[in-house]
């Protein structure tokens, strides 16, 4: 059963029914699923949903889609929210957590939510081929539940993404196709292609519902600190899909009364590298400035977000912010992250900590609030953004003594950690 009436203008409110459509005829803005949040109140409640299977889906009746049961996606989402505690210490943050998709199933980010409800409502229209324009993490999961699901698949990315990344998505028998060019032209030319051929490009005319899978990581967060909503949310921006639906997945849970308190701030975090929503933010402006991106997080490296402009409305009426960070923070965060948690981020993970800790640093986020900094990505997909920034390992031949005196040195600190240097 669904719960969806209809799909509606952004900026308009003209009314459209469900199918693959994603702007606005008479003003060109983006189009937003609507519910009818009386009968999801009167047919579910918190208590229901917290007795379902460990999956995305078990939010269903506030996502997109007809079927009661889903095939496509039931392993993806309810990823852990870590108790940092090791981590907190380091840098004084008391009640800090991470919300982390880098272990999502089955492609290790975020981006298994949004494609697990995009693959099912391409199935649901009838579609046979799907496709996508990435930055790496959505080929990778577009590519695997399309495998999963039987569909033909078409992957678009810019040339130089990281090696896991591509053969992360051949691996599964999708077609790859890089392009010569940025994001920004890869997602110009598939907006060309979904007009000539048809296909369901998740991110372009699936858009309305693939967008709304995002929701279900800020559902994830509210249940899973029992109900209820942190104070602070720090999140990655590339497109800028994900951060204005946690916040709307956290309006939609206090519109059907099933949380009680809410205010949290919502904080985006940019590479300084690709940081066109972070200019506007400190300018105060509403215009989103395109830039040209050059930084080692290439998962959200997009210069001329689609969404900005909502991260933007999200963040200052949430009285959130943002900040920027450069590579070498985002590598720092990285090996900060891992040495105290044991989790390996991807460099948009990183990016995360490290606006965190300014945000810290700024006095916006106070050392006894609750913090949960949202890691998206894994790091074993950009093993590159790293490799110069660890140590070598040591190598010995296979004799007791040789390691005998490599240990008595390695005791002596003779040589430290570059983490620790
Ligand atoms: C896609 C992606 C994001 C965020 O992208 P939005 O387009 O802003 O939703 C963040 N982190 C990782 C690792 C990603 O792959
Ligand atoms: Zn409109």
């Amino acid at each position: 059963m669904s719960y969806v009436t209809g799909l509606k203008c952004r900026e308009c409110g003209r009314n459209y029914p469900i199918e693959p459509l994603h702007v606005c005829d008479n003003c060109f803005g983006p189009l937003e699923v609507v519910y009818d949040y009386q009968k999801v109140r009167s047919r579910v409640s918190p208590s229901k949903i917290s007795s379902r299977p460990h999956n995305l889906w078990r939010y269903r009746e506030l996502l997109p889609v007809d079927t009661d049961h889903p095939t496509v996606g039931l392993n993806s989402g309810f990823t852990p929210l870590v108790r940092a505690e090791r981590l907190g210490a380091e840098v004084g943050l008391k009640n800090l957590y991470i919300k982390d998709d880098s272990v999502n199933h089955p492609t290790l980010s975020y981006k298994d939510r949004v494609v697990a409800v995009a693959i099912t409502k391409a199935k649901e229209f009838g579609f046979t081929t799907v496709s996508c324009a990435s930055t790496g993490n959505l080929a990778t999961a577009v590519a695997a539940h399309a495998a999963h699901a039987g569909l033909e698949c078409y992957i678009f990315m810019p040339k130089g993404v990281e090696a896991g990344k591509i053969v992360g998505s051949s691996i599964y028998g999708a077609r790859v196709i890089t392009i010569e060019g940025n994001y920004d032209d890869v997602n110009r030319l598939c907006s060309e292609i979904a007009d000539k051929y048809g296909w369901a490009f998740v991110n372009i005319n699936l858009r309305p519902y693939y967008t709304e899978g995002a929701k279900t990581f800020g559902f994830e967060v509210a249940e899973q600190l029992g109900w209820r909503l942190p104070d602070h949310i720090v999140v990655p921006t590339a497109g800028g899909t994900i951060l204005p639906k946690i916040a709307k997945a956290f309006k939609e849970l206090k519109e059907l009364g099933w949380i009680s308190d809410g205010n949290f701030k919502i904080h985006s975090a940019q590479a300084a590298g690709s940081a066109p929503v972070i200019h506007a933010l400190h300018k105060g402006a509403d215009l989103i400035v395109p830039v040209k991106p050059n930084t080692i997080a290439k998962s959200i490296a997009i210069g001329n977000p689609a969404d900005g402009y909502y991260v933007l409305r999200a963040v200052r009426e949430s009285g959130g912010w943002g900040e920027a960070v450069t590579d070498a923070e985002i590598v720092e965060a990285m090996k900060l992250l891992a040495r105290t948690e044991g989790i390996f981020a991807e460099p948009a993970g990183g990016t995360t900590l490290a606006v965190t800790l300014k945000l810290f640093a700024q006095g916006r986020i106070k050392s006894d609030e609750l913090v949960v900094v949202a890691i998206t990505g894994n790091g074993y997909k950009t093993l590159e953004a790293v490799a110069n920034a660890v140590e070598d390992p040591c190598n010995i031949n296979a004799r007791l003594d040789e390691f005998d005196a490599l240990y008595a040195k390695l005791k002596n600190g003779k040589r430290a950690t570059a983490g620790a240097a």
